[in-house]
């Protein structure tokens, strides 16, 4: 059986159900192909965070900032619960040592416009009275917010369906062939899809798919 499509995308996790509903939204016909159950990866494995504190100054940074500002409007967009809350986050500081590459980090991401700070250890305990209490201070930032990944793949799914997505589950990729300026994906079960362009978002899983175009992507499960 031969599909035919603008986009395909290899992987329903977050990454995979996003670009779908985002390239659906811009007008295009989307496939995804799952080689197990949606969400099956790591997007159902994960915490909830959207630390912005974790992130390097730089792209990395930049990027969860602008991603921060679209998960604040993606409930009413996607017309769904997301578990989206913004409560804030805190990393804890055990010593001088850490204090002083904490104190760095934290100037060089106030630069990037982050609105993150390092409290005092009376700050600290006031905020969270259970650390232990040799901890000697902390960062915090009120920008630091949590999602809940399930809801959010569910919204995705729900509205990219909605949008005329189609979903292959239990059919992973297992060749990729150039035909003329189109691509041929090859999936178990005799499911072939002809499309314009691949987006790989297998996760963890990507260099296989790499291996299939002679691609050689970094990127190793651990
Ligand atoms: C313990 C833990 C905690 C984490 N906490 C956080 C957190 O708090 N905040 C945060 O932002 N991130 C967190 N992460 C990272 C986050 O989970 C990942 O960045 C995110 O889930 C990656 O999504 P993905 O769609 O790229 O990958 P995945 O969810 O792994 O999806 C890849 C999909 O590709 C499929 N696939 C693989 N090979 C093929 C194939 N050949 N054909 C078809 N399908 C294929 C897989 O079955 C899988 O479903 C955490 C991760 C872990 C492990």
């Amino acid at each position: 059986m031969v599909f035919k499509k603008d986009v395909c995308i290899i992987g329903g996790g977050v990454i995979g159900l996003a670009t779908a509903y985002y390239l659906l939204k811009a007008g295009k016909s989307v496939a995804v192909l799952e080689r197990a159950e949606i969400g099956s990866g790591a997007s159902s494995s994960c915490d909830d965070m959207i630390l912005l504190q974790s992130k390097k100054p730089g792209i990395a940074l930049t990027l969860a900032m602008e991603s921060l500002e679209m998960y604040r409007d993606l409930p009413r967009e996607l017309g769904m619960d997301i578990g989206f809350l913004s409560l804030g986050g805190m990393i804890i500081i055990e010593d001088d040592k850490q204090l002083k590459i904490m104190e760095n980090f934290v100037k060089q991401q106030i630069s990037y416009g982050l609105d993150v700070e390092i409290v005092d250890r009376k700050t600290l305990f006031k905020k969270q009275p259970h650390v232990a209490r040799y901890m000697i201070a902390s960062t915090y930032s009120k920008s630091d917010s949590q999602v809940n990944p399930l809801l959010l793949m569910r919204a995705f799914l729900h509205n990219g369906l909605r949008m005329g997505m189609d979903v292959f589950r239990h059919t992973p990729v297992i060749d990729i062939d150039r035909i003329g300026d189109r691509w041929m994906l090859k999936g178990e079960k005799g499911i072939n899809i002809e499309c314009d362009s691949i987006v790989i978002a297998a996760g963890a899983w990507s260099a296989e798919i790499g291996k299939m175009l002679d691609i050689d992507i970094p990127i190793k499960p651990v």
